[in-house]
């Protein structure tokens, strides 16, 4: 039997409802959509008046906001997107696509971040309206500390996001500083702001993880909690390949986050959307709770594979499971 969730029944705030504008989420996410088409920006836009959340998106600043935690984080990260990139200096530096990509692994721990990744560019990534030249979306992810996630949604929680974006932001600027002064354009593109691309679909296809039912990206170390940062570039870089280590299957018959959704936006089964049957989260149950709780992130942390220590256990089990399945 379901364990009784503390958050239920979730009654919106009438004055953030009021700011709902008539047209849904999941409508702009293209939610029962059979042809496939880019994204277009649901909220996190850099100006909130070109999208139709933009009012609810600014209403999510005003909840809370001289919580010490939160004031310091928001402080800390905004010092950080000020922070300008040197310019493009000399020739090229010219290694084979490997010895590129090795040359990254071992620039991860200077850069400050917990994994990276390299993907191929691919234009359905882009959002409507973007266009980019560049080749490569080399991936970064930084991981969250368990204890203070696992408060969700509590604002020690949703500080807790605002710091691994700084984290993840610092992380980009220090990766594409370093190919700057290799003689290759860079351009980071930083959460939680939406920017020129989609940042899953590449963290999939760069071997981050698997995409899991409550919509976020798990790995088999870090689960579902950690942030990602990107950045663009032409540099050679050979591709990370994907990796599967039964996140789906195990998805099929876990409903850990559905049960501990507050409003009830994680769906049991997958939809389609924009010619894709993938997992999906319902972004009109989802916006009023995730607003008015700093963010949430109780699925998250409910996760089984985001328990540390939890996560490399489970994707051996599973990998032994499948090959007694043969
Ligand atoms: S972030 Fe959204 S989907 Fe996840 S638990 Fe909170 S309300 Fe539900
Ligand atoms: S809580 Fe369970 S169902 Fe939800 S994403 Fe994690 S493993 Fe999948």
């Amino acid at each position: 039997m379901a364990r009784r969730n503390p958050h239920r029944p979730f009654r919106p705030d009438p004055a953030q409802m009021a700011l709902a504008p008539p047209v849904s989420g999941n409508a702009v996410n293209g939610l029962g959509e059979t042809a496939p088409r880019r994204a277009r920006v649901v909220y996190w836009a850099p100006d909130p008046d070109r999208i139709p959340h933009g009012r609810m998106q600014r209403w999510f600043y005003q909840v809370d906001p001289d919580n010490p935690e939160i004031a310091a984080a928001r402080a800390d990260r905004a010092a950080r997107v000020a922070i300008a990139l040197p310019p493009v200096s000399g020739p090229p530096v010219q290694r084979s696509p490997e010895a590129w990509t090795a040359a990254l692994q071992a620039f991860r721990t200077e850069a400050g971040v917990d994994m990276v990744g390299v993907a191929a560019m691919d234009p359905d990534w882009l959002y409507e309206g973007q266009k980019t030249h560049f080749s490569r979306v080399i991936m970064l992810a930084v991981r969250h500390d368990f204890d203070r996630i696992a408060t969700a949604p509590a604002a020690t929680a949703g500080a807790e996001v605002i710091v691994q974006y700084g984290r993840a932001m610092a992380g980009a600027l220090r990766v594409a500083t370093w190919l700057h002064r290799q003689g290759w354009e860079a351009e980071p593109q930083t959460g939680p702001m939406a920017g020129k691309i989609l940042l899953i679909p590449p963290a999939i296809a760069c071997g981050f993880g698997e995409l899991g039912k409550h919509g976020s990206v798990i790995n088999p170390e870090f689960g579902a909690s950690f942030r990602l940062a990107a950045v663009l570039t032409d540099a050679p870089l050979a591709p990370t390949a994907p990796r599967s280590f039964g996140v789906d299957g195990f998805c099929q018959s876990c409903r850990l986050c559905e049960d501990a959704c507050p409003p009830e936006a994680i769906a049991p089964r997958k939809q389609m959307v924009r010619g894709v049957e993938k997992w999906y989260v319902d972004f009109d149950r989802c916006l009023p709770f995730f607003n008015q709780h700093h963010g949430c992130a109780i699925c998250i942390a409910v996760c089984p594979w985001s328990r540390p220590g939890v996560g490399p256990r489970l994707a051996a089990k599973l990998e032994r499971r499948a090959l007694r399945k043969g």
